[in-house]
């Protein structure tokens, strides 16, 4: 039986992926790695349709808190301080990660299901001048949130300060507005939308906004060292080159199957297919659809079924859901419709659905 992963990443692999995995050993010093490297950058720029002499993309070893980490941490300058958003997991982390570094930290906090106060945001950026850059989490993974950030966006220009944006779970098909928002980076990870294999994330950066103003508090997870290094080719530490391998046959394949919007098309309808399905046995969702990104959507756990024996109900019939976090474990579990889940395994997820959680 095919497991199927419904978790937030890892996600199952389609088997052109997993095949990508046993091409040749490949040392990183070798013209061939600048080749693959530099491959992936442009088509990652291309997931966007992004101008090269503009936006560069930067491949790291590591998983996304890697790529939000570096992120974090070359770019704010000393003198000046980061306001983070939070309503989730997600954010919390990345205030953890800042002022675990010695940055400035300023955070507006939400409740777990709240969405953005801008009115709050606004105050901060009043009360505090020197914020340079403002973080914020799109999708907040923890409740399936698509944080709206239009007005955010809007907010940040009217400042003058630049965007770090998580886009862990929401980079490959959710919309970016690259051209419009003051964006400075963006972090992401092969093992989500795009359906590669953990090990390898990677940081979307605008060349300008990052450049004048970076300064990193790291060695190895410092920014502007991967950028120079890898525009030139090179890389400054090892690589997970089979995880290399198995992001540039993934972004071949999410080309081939129309980009961004076929892949949000493909998410949507199975997220409205599973939402159909619980509903029909009494299963309510955490948040209203609209509030919800397309990647991910949290249900809340009826009183005749613990997580636990649902959990092990799904999994003994090949499926891989996933428990709240914090305060939301007693209350929730969450669907992903992330990775290669063919029409007949979410036929069978909704059947199984039905069986084990029928009234
Ligand atoms: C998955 C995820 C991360 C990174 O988690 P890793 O386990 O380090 O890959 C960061 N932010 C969001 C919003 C996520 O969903």
């Amino acid at each position: 039986m095919r497991q199927i992963l419904l978790n937030p990443g890892p996600v199952t692999l389609s088997e052109r992926v997993r095949s990508a995995l046993l091409r040749p050993d490949l040392c990183h010093r070798e013209p061939e790695f600048a080749v693959l490297q530099s491959g992936i950058r442009a088509k990652l720029l291309r997931v966007y349709d992004l101008d090269a002499s503009a936006w560069a993309s930067v491949l790291l070893t590591g998983s996304g808190t890697a790529a939000v980490e570096a992120m974090l941490i070359s770019c704010v300058p000393r003198e000046r301080a980061l306001l983070v958003i939070e309503n989730g997991v997600y954010g919390e982390r990345m205030r953890t990660i800042a002022t675990q570094y010695g940055i400035a930290t300023i955070s507006v906090q939400h409740a777990w299901d709240a969405p953005i106060d801008i009115g709050r945001v606004r105050q901060a950026l009043v009360d505090n001048p020197t914020v340079s850059h403002i973080a914020v989490v799109q999708h907040e993974t923890t409740t399936g949130r698509l944080n709206q950030l239009q007005e955010l966006a809007t907010l940040c220009a009217e400042f003058g300060v630049s965007m770090l944006m998580d886009t862990v779970s929401s980079f490959g098909v959710e919309r970016i507005d690259f051209r419009q928002w003051p964006i400075a980076a963006c972090a992401a990870t092969a093992n989500k939308c795009l359906h590669g294999v953990p090990g390898t994330s990677f940081v979307v950066l605008h060349r300008k906004r990052f450049t004048t103003q970076s300064t990193s508090r790291g060695v190895y997870l410092d920014l502007n060292r991967y950028l120079l290094s890898q525009d030139g080719g090179g890389t400054p530490f090892t690589q997970s080159i089979q995880t290399f391998y198995a992001l540039d046959e993934a972004l071949d394949e999410f080309f081939d199957a129309g980009g961004v919007s076929a892949r949000r098309n493909v998410y949507e309808q199975r997220m409205d297919a599973i939402r159909r399905t619980l509903l029909d046995v009494e299963i309510q969702p955490l948040l209203a659809p609209q509030d919800c990104s397309c990647v991910l959507h949290a249900y809340k756990l009826a009183s005749r079924l613990s997580y636990e024996d649902l959990h092990d109900a799904l999994k003994a019939a090949g499926f891989i859901i996933y428990a709240g976090q914090g305060n939301l474990a007693a209350q929730i579990f969450r669907i992903s419709a992330m990775g290669d889940i063919q029409a007949a395994d979410l036929k069978r997820l909704q059947t199984t659905l039905v069986s084990v959680l029928r009234i």
